[in-house]
Protein backbone atom coordinates (compact mmCIF):
# COMPACT_ATOMS: atom_id res chain seq x y z
CA UNK A 1 0.00 0.00 0.00
CA UNK A 2 1.36 3.41 -1.13
CA UNK A 3 2.13 5.79 2.01
CA UNK A 4 -0.38 8.26 2.84
CA UNK A 5 0.09 11.63 1.13
CA UNK A 6 2.21 13.96 3.91
CA UNK A 7 2.79 17.73 3.87
CA UNK A 8 5.65 17.42 1.39
CA UNK A 9 3.59 15.42 -0.85
CA UNK A 10 0.39 18.11 -0.77
CA UNK A 11 3.36 21.05 -1.52
CA UNK A 12 4.59 19.24 -4.37
CA UNK A 13 0.92 18.14 -5.50
CA UNK A 14 0.27 21.77 -4.90
CA UNK A 15 3.35 23.09 -7.12
CA UNK A 16 2.42 20.72 -10.00
CA UNK A 17 -0.65 22.71 -10.94
CA UNK A 18 -0.55 25.71 -9.17
CA UNK A 19 0.57 27.61 -12.56
CA UNK A 20 -1.00 26.17 -15.07
CA UNK A 21 -4.35 26.86 -12.92
CA UNK A 22 -4.27 30.27 -12.15
CA UNK A 23 -6.82 32.55 -14.07
CA UNK A 24 -8.05 29.44 -15.73
CA UNK A 25 -12.83 29.30 -16.08
CA UNK A 26 -14.14 26.43 -14.52
CA UNK A 27 -16.26 25.10 -17.27
CA UNK A 28 -17.43 21.93 -15.84
CA UNK A 29 -17.26 20.11 -12.43
CA UNK A 30 -18.74 16.16 -11.99
CA UNK A 31 -18.69 14.67 -8.63
CA UNK A 32 -18.03 10.71 -8.48
CA UNK A 33 -18.66 8.81 -5.21
CA UNK A 34 -19.05 10.66 -1.51
CA UNK A 35 -15.79 11.65 -0.28
CA UNK A 36 -15.00 12.39 3.29
CA UNK A 37 -17.72 15.11 3.61
CA UNK A 38 -19.97 16.38 0.80
CA UNK A 39 -18.78 19.60 -1.14
CA UNK A 40 -21.92 21.99 0.06
CA UNK A 41 -22.83 23.00 -2.51
CA UNK A 42 -24.18 21.95 -6.34
CA UNK A 43 -21.63 21.28 -8.74
CA UNK A 44 -23.25 23.89 -11.42
CA UNK A 45 -22.78 27.22 -9.62
CA UNK A 46 -18.90 26.82 -9.52
CA UNK A 47 -19.01 27.38 -13.78
CA UNK A 48 -17.88 30.45 -15.28
CA UNK A 49 -15.68 30.46 -11.43
CA UNK A 50 -12.47 32.00 -12.15
CA UNK A 51 -9.26 30.45 -10.70
CA UNK A 52 -6.88 32.10 -8.70
CA UNK A 53 -3.51 31.23 -6.58
CA UNK A 54 -3.41 28.07 -5.17
CA UNK A 55 -2.40 27.82 -1.57
CA UNK A 56 -1.67 25.50 0.95
CA UNK A 57 -2.17 25.20 4.62
CA UNK A 58 -0.95 22.50 6.22
CA UNK A 59 -2.12 18.97 4.38
CA UNK A 60 -5.26 21.09 3.22
CA UNK A 61 -5.10 23.27 -0.20
CA UNK A 62 -6.70 25.96 -1.13
CA UNK A 63 -8.77 26.85 -4.63
CA UNK A 64 -9.93 29.95 -4.27
CA UNK A 65 -12.80 30.98 -6.65
CA UNK A 66 -14.64 34.27 -8.28
CA UNK A 67 -17.44 33.03 -9.51
CA UNK A 68 -20.48 34.88 -11.37
CA UNK A 69 -22.96 33.17 -8.72
CA UNK A 70 -20.47 31.99 -5.68
CA UNK A 71 -17.66 33.33 -4.18
CA UNK A 72 -15.06 31.31 -2.32
CA UNK A 73 -13.36 28.21 -3.07
CA UNK A 74 -12.40 24.64 -2.66
CA UNK A 75 -10.67 23.05 0.13
CA UNK A 76 -9.12 19.76 -0.97
CA UNK A 77 -7.66 17.07 0.76
CA UNK A 78 -6.16 14.17 -0.09
CA UNK A 79 -7.34 11.95 2.69
CA UNK A 80 -5.57 8.54 2.78
CA UNK A 81 -5.28 7.84 -0.64
CA UNK A 82 -5.85 10.98 -2.78
CA UNK A 83 -3.75 11.71 -5.75
CA UNK A 84 -4.61 15.34 -7.31
CA UNK A 85 -3.84 15.30 -11.22
CA UNK A 86 -4.37 18.48 -13.66
CA UNK A 87 -3.83 17.33 -17.42
CA UNK A 88 -4.93 19.64 -20.52
CA UNK A 89 -6.91 16.20 -21.76
CA UNK A 90 -10.06 15.24 -20.14
CA UNK A 91 -10.51 11.28 -20.64
CA UNK A 92 -13.50 9.80 -19.25
CA UNK A 93 -13.76 9.34 -15.49
CA UNK A 94 -12.71 6.23 -13.95
CA UNK A 95 -14.11 4.26 -11.15
CA UNK A 96 -11.59 6.15 -8.40
CA UNK A 97 -12.02 9.53 -9.33
CA UNK A 98 -14.21 11.31 -7.32
CA UNK A 99 -14.38 14.63 -8.47
CA UNK A 100 -13.49 16.53 -11.65
CA UNK A 101 -12.74 20.52 -11.88
CA UNK A 102 -12.63 20.82 -15.78
CA UNK A 103 -11.42 24.32 -16.97
CA UNK A 104 -10.23 26.31 -20.09
CA UNK A 105 -6.84 25.01 -19.13
CA UNK A 106 -7.42 21.72 -18.53
CA UNK A 107 -9.20 18.91 -16.02
CA UNK A 108 -8.13 19.10 -12.24
CA UNK A 109 -9.41 15.79 -11.09
CA UNK A 110 -9.02 13.79 -7.66
CA UNK A 111 -8.42 10.08 -7.77
CA UNK A 112 -9.21 8.71 -3.98
CA UNK A 113 -9.61 4.68 -3.47
CA UNK A 114 -10.62 4.64 -0.15
CA UNK A 115 -12.23 7.94 -0.33
CA UNK A 116 -10.79 9.62 2.77
CA UNK A 117 -10.04 12.64 0.57
CA UNK A 118 -12.22 15.62 0.91
CA UNK A 119 -13.57 18.40 -1.51
CA UNK A 120 -15.39 21.25 0.15
CA UNK A 121 -16.63 24.68 -0.53
CA UNK A 122 -16.36 27.21 1.48
CA UNK A 123 -16.78 31.05 1.50
CA UNK A 124 -13.37 32.23 2.63
CA UNK A 125 -10.31 29.92 4.10
CA UNK A 126 -11.03 32.10 7.19
CA UNK A 127 -14.80 31.20 7.48
CA UNK A 128 -17.50 28.23 7.14
CA UNK A 129 -16.18 25.01 6.51
CA UNK A 130 -12.58 25.65 6.04
CA UNK A 131 -11.76 27.85 9.32
CA UNK A 132 -13.48 24.89 11.17
CA UNK A 133 -11.35 22.49 9.27
CA UNK A 134 -8.21 24.36 9.80
CA UNK A 135 -8.90 25.40 13.31
CA UNK A 136 -6.19 22.58 15.17
CA UNK A 137 -3.61 23.46 12.88
CA UNK A 138 -0.05 24.31 13.99
CA UNK A 139 2.35 26.84 12.48
CA UNK A 140 3.76 26.12 9.56
CA UNK A 141 6.99 24.47 9.77
CA UNK A 142 8.73 26.80 6.87
CA UNK A 143 7.20 29.79 9.06
CA UNK A 144 10.11 32.11 10.10
CA UNK A 145 8.40 32.00 13.71
CA UNK A 146 8.49 28.53 13.66
CA UNK A 147 11.70 28.30 16.29
CA UNK A 148 12.99 27.05 19.26
CA UNK A 149 11.06 29.18 21.24
CA UNK A 150 7.92 28.53 19.77
CA UNK A 151 7.94 24.57 20.15
CA UNK A 152 9.57 24.55 23.44
CA UNK A 153 6.50 26.81 24.99
CA UNK A 154 4.11 23.71 22.56
CA UNK A 155 5.26 21.32 24.36
CA UNK A 156 5.85 22.80 27.67
CA UNK A 157 2.94 20.45 30.18
CA UNK A 158 2.64 18.07 27.68
CA UNK A 159 2.77 14.74 29.29
CA UNK A 160 2.56 12.78 26.29
CA UNK A 161 6.07 11.27 24.61
CA UNK A 162 7.55 14.16 22.45
CA UNK A 163 6.83 11.80 18.71
CA UNK A 164 3.55 12.08 19.74
CA UNK A 165 3.04 15.37 20.57
CA UNK A 166 5.08 15.90 17.25
CA UNK A 167 2.42 13.98 15.62
CA UNK A 168 -0.57 15.54 16.83
CA UNK A 169 0.06 18.79 14.56
CA UNK A 170 -1.15 21.29 16.85
CA UNK A 171 2.15 22.95 17.37
CA UNK A 172 3.41 22.41 13.77
CA UNK A 173 2.14 20.78 11.53
CA UNK A 174 4.48 18.61 8.79
CA UNK A 175 5.89 16.57 10.74
CA UNK A 176 3.38 13.26 10.37
CA UNK A 177 4.97 9.54 10.71
CA UNK A 178 7.90 9.15 8.86
CA UNK A 179 8.89 13.06 9.31
CA UNK A 180 8.77 13.15 13.24
CA UNK A 181 11.02 9.47 13.24
CA UNK A 182 13.35 11.39 11.21
CA UNK A 183 13.21 14.68 12.71
CA UNK A 184 14.32 13.32 16.14
CA UNK A 185 16.82 11.04 14.93
CA UNK A 186 18.73 14.23 13.61
CA UNK A 187 18.31 15.71 16.87
CA UNK A 188 19.29 12.97 18.85
CA UNK A 189 16.04 12.63 21.12
CA UNK A 190 14.82 9.35 22.42
CA UNK A 191 10.84 9.53 21.14
CA UNK A 192 9.52 8.42 24.06
CA UNK A 193 11.17 11.07 26.41
CA UNK A 194 8.52 13.20 27.60
CA UNK A 195 7.40 16.45 25.81
CA UNK A 196 7.09 19.20 28.56
CA UNK A 197 11.03 17.41 29.51
CA UNK A 198 12.51 18.58 26.35
CA UNK A 199 15.40 21.06 27.36
CA UNK A 200 15.30 24.95 25.47
CA UNK A 201 18.83 23.66 23.07
CA UNK A 202 17.43 20.75 22.25
CA UNK A 203 14.33 22.14 21.36
CA UNK A 204 15.90 24.56 19.07
CA UNK A 205 17.70 21.46 17.21
CA UNK A 206 14.38 19.69 16.77
CA UNK A 207 12.64 22.48 15.08
CA UNK A 208 16.09 22.74 12.73
CA UNK A 209 15.28 18.94 12.10
CA UNK A 210 12.09 18.89 11.26
CA UNK A 211 12.34 21.56 9.06
CA UNK A 212 15.21 20.25 7.41
CA UNK A 213 13.40 16.95 6.82
CA UNK A 214 10.39 18.09 5.09
CA UNK A 215 12.91 20.27 2.95
CA UNK A 216 14.90 17.21 1.84
CA UNK A 217 11.70 15.61 1.49
CA UNK A 218 10.53 18.66 -1.18
CA UNK A 219 13.10 18.43 -2.85
CA UNK A 220 13.00 14.81 -3.39
CA UNK A 221 9.39 15.41 -4.32
CA UNK A 222 10.83 17.56 -7.16
CA UNK A 223 12.69 14.79 -8.91
CA UNK A 224 9.49 13.27 -8.70
CA UNK A 225 7.42 16.10 -10.64
CA UNK A 226 7.49 15.22 -13.72
CA UNK A 227 5.21 12.20 -14.09
CA UNK A 228 2.83 13.13 -11.33
CA UNK A 229 0.40 10.56 -11.51
CA UNK A 230 2.69 8.97 -8.69
CA UNK A 231 1.92 11.84 -5.66
CA UNK A 232 2.96 9.22 -3.22
CA UNK A 233 6.67 8.71 -4.89
CA UNK A 234 7.73 11.41 -2.76
CA UNK A 235 7.74 9.40 0.12
CA UNK A 236 8.84 6.73 -1.58
CA UNK A 237 12.00 8.55 -3.14
CA UNK A 238 12.37 10.12 0.70
CA UNK A 239 12.22 6.80 2.53
CA UNK A 240 15.50 5.74 0.29
CA UNK A 241 17.36 8.38 2.07
CA UNK A 242 15.70 7.77 5.46
CA UNK A 243 18.42 7.43 8.68
CA UNK A 244 15.97 5.24 10.68
CA UNK A 245 12.64 5.06 8.88
CA UNK A 246 11.85 2.02 7.48
CA UNK A 247 15.33 0.01 8.62
CA UNK A 248 14.17 -1.95 11.30
CA UNK A 249 17.15 -3.96 12.63
CA UNK A 250 19.78 -2.60 9.94
CA UNK A 251 22.71 -0.47 11.65
CA UNK A 252 22.28 2.90 12.01
CA UNK A 253 24.09 5.55 9.25
CA UNK A 254 25.72 6.87 12.37
CA UNK A 255 26.74 4.69 15.27
CA UNK A 256 26.65 1.10 13.28
CA UNK A 257 23.69 -0.08 16.43
CA UNK A 258 20.84 -1.88 15.00
CA UNK A 259 17.98 0.71 14.45
CA UNK A 260 15.19 -0.49 16.67
CA UNK A 261 11.10 0.00 15.90
CA UNK A 262 8.42 0.30 18.77
CA UNK A 263 4.98 1.29 18.49
CA UNK A 264 4.15 4.68 20.10
CA UNK A 265 -0.11 5.65 19.73
CA UNK A 266 -0.67 2.58 17.55
CA UNK A 267 2.12 3.59 14.73
CA UNK A 268 5.70 2.53 14.24
CA UNK A 269 8.50 4.46 15.74
CA UNK A 270 11.89 3.67 14.67
CA UNK A 271 14.94 5.05 16.31
CA UNK A 272 18.81 4.45 17.47
CA UNK A 273 18.88 3.41 20.73
CA UNK A 274 22.41 4.92 21.33
CA UNK A 275 22.33 8.04 18.85
CA UNK A 276 19.21 9.23 20.59
CA UNK A 277 18.48 10.06 23.98
CA UNK A 278 16.55 11.39 26.56
CA UNK A 279 18.58 14.23 27.99
ZN1 LIG B 1 23.09 5.48 16.03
Amino acid sequence: MPAMPELPEVEVTRRSFADAIDGATVTGARLGKPLRWPLGLEPERLLGGRVGAVARRGKYLWLPLSAPVAQGGLLLHLGMSGTLGFSAAAPAPACHDHFDLLTDRGLLRLNDPRRFGAVVWSPSLDSGPAAKLLAGLGMEPFDPRFDGPHLHAGLSGRRVAIKLALLAGDIVVGAGNIYACEALFLAGIDPRLQASKLSRPRAARLAQAVRGVLAQALEAGGTTLRDFKDAHGVAGSFQMQAQVYGREGQNCRVCGTPVRRMLQGQRSTFFCPRCQTRS
